[in-house]
């Protein structure tokens, strides 16, 4: 099962944290662009990260509708935990200091999320599994903050968080995975491409 809790923290694992926070387009901008616009958005694209599957999409949409209140206060809590997961891993890629708040709060969610773990005999092997048993509208926080914790405890992956170098406030989070750690951008092609063609242009104008 993908996203297990307690694996060894391994690029798929530690980079959903940052898969998460960039549901939001120009994150460093004052003009954030939100992707996730209710629960069902944040539901499909748990099912798209493989958090859950087809049939808890089904049950778990049903739970929606039926109750509300509670798939909305689920949403604003991803919405926070997604918030502060930005928080922590944005000063990091600039090598400052993590908001003891922010620490607390992502580990408010680690206790929820573990409380859900559970060790399962699969054809003679232990594995851990998360809690397949009841439909909580919330499971999809479970391996999100998990993740998070992943990734802040692997030296080797922390230091290669990195955030776009675009100047407008992309604020693409990614783990650079090259080997010289030269990567700047989101894309190459998207904000890459931008900072290149201003280069250019620069060139031309001055010549
Ligand atoms: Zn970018």
């Amino acid at each position: 099962m993908k996203n297990s809790p307690n694996l060894k923290p391994d690029y798929e694992v530690a980079s959903l944290c940052l898969d998460f926070t960039n549901t939001v387009e120009w994150h460093a901008s004052n003009q954030p662009i939100e992707l996730l616009q209710n629960y069902a958005d944040l539901l499909a694209w748990a099912e798209e990260k493989h958090l859950v599957d087809s049939e808890q999409v089904r049950i778990l949409n049903e739970l929606a509708n039926q109750f509300r209140g509670k798939a909305g206060a689920t949403y604003r809590k991803a919405i926070d935990l997604r918030e502060t997961i930005y928080r922590i891993f944005a000063i990091i890629a600039r090598d400052g200091m993590v908001a003891n708040e922010d620490l607390h709060y992502l580990n408010d969610e680690l206790v929820k999320s573990y409380a859900n773990a559970r060790i399962v005999q699969i054809e003679g092997e232990f594995t851990w599994m998360w809690r397949e048993d009841v439909a909580d509208l919330d499971r999809m926080l479970w391996p999100i903050s998990n993740s998070a914790a992943q990734l802040l405890t692997s030296k080797e992956l922390l230091g290669r968080v990195g955030q776009c170098a675009d100047d407008r406030g992309c604020g693409y989070l990614f783990i650079d995975l090259s080997k010289n750690r030269s990567r700047k951008w989101c894309d190459i092609n998207d904000c890459g491409n931008r900072a290149k063609q201003r280069r250019h242009y620069r060139k031309t104008q001055s010549k």
